[in-house]
C-alpha cells in the first residue's frame, strides 16, 4: 500500500470517513453529491467521429468523486460512478439504436496504473454498467479489447493537436473483434482524443464501433483556452 493511501485509510479510521464529494463527515457519498452528480442529465457531447454520450459535467464534486474512485481506492463509489456510466450508456444504445449483443470496451489503463491503483478502475466500471444493462434486458457484456501500447504523457494541459499526437498509435488490440457492436466507455472526455484512438484501432480491425459512453465531460472549447 502506497503512503498516500496507507495515510487516507489511517485519516478514514482516526477521524472518522467523509463523503467523497464533499468531504463532510459520513460513510461514503452523501445524498446532496449524489444528486449534484445526476444533476445536469444525460446529454450528447461535440465529437468529430462518434456519438459520444456523457452523464453529467465535469464539476468540483464529479473531480472529487472519481479522484477518490481512481487515486484514493473508494471502492464503494462503484456502483453510483457504474450506474452514471449505464445511463450514458443506455441513451447511446438509444440513440444509435442496433439490434443484438453490445460490447463495452474500456478506454486502456497502463499496467503501471492497475498496478497503482490496484485495479483497472475503468474496466471495473464498464464490467458493472454493463451488469446494469443487462439487468434491463440488454444484451452487454464488457470486453477489454484494447491494451497500452506504449506509456502515455500525461494529457492534463496539452491541446487539442498535441493530445491527438500524445495518442497516436498508443493501443492495440488483445482480442480479435467479435459479433454485435461496440460502445466505448470511459470516465472523463475532454477532446476526446483517446476515444478517436481507440475508435481508429477497433474500426481498422474491422469491429463495428457505435457511439461512446462517459461519466463526464470537460467543457472542451473552455479547457483548451
Ligand atoms: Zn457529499
Amino acid at each position: 500500500m502506497a503512503v498516500q493511501q496507507w495515510w487516507q485509510a489511517a485519516a478514514d479510521l482516526i477521524l472518522g470517513a467523509t463523503c467523497p464529494g464533499c468531504e463532510r463527515p459520513g460513510a461514503g457519498l452523501c445524498r446532496a453529491c449524489r444528486s449534484l452528480l445526476g444533476a445536469r442529465g444525460v446529454c450528447e457531447v461535440d465529437h468529430d467521429t462518434l456519438p459520444v454520450f456523457s452523464a453529467g459535467s465535469y464539476d468540483e464534486t464529479a473531480r472529487r468523486v472519481l479522484e477518490a474512485w481512481k487515486e484514493r481506492q473508494a471502492w464503494g463509489l462503484r456502483r453510483v460512478l457504474g450506474e452514471r456510466l449505464m445511463l450514458a450508456a443506455a441513451a447511446a444504445l438509444m440513440a444509435t439504436d442496433h439490434p443484438g449483443r453490445w460490447w463495452l470496451v474500456p478506454m486502456p489503463s497502463t499496467p503501471g496504473a492497475v498496478r497503482r491503483r490496484g485495479m483497472d478502475v475503468t474496466a471495473a466500471l464498464a464490467a458493472e454498467a454493463a451488469r446494469g444493462l443487462r439487468r434491463a434486458g440488454v444484451d452487454a457484456r464488457p470486453w477489454r479489447a484494447l491494451t497500452g501500447r506504449r506509456r502515455l504523457r500525461d494529457q492534463t494541459g496539452l491541446g487539442v493537436a498535441e493530445r491527438h499526437s500524445n495518442v497516436a498509435g498508443a493501443f492495440r488490440l488483445r482480442t480479435p473483434p467479435r459479433d454485435g457492436h461496440v460502445l466505448l466507455v470511459d470516465d472523463i472526455v475532454t477532446t476526446g482524443a483517446t476515444l478517436s484512438e481507440a475508435h481508429r484501432v477497433l474500426c481498422t480491425a474491422g469491429a463495428r464501433v457505435a457511439a461512446a459512453a462517459v461519466i463526464a465531460d470537460t467543457p472542451r472549447r473552455s479547457a483548451q483556452s
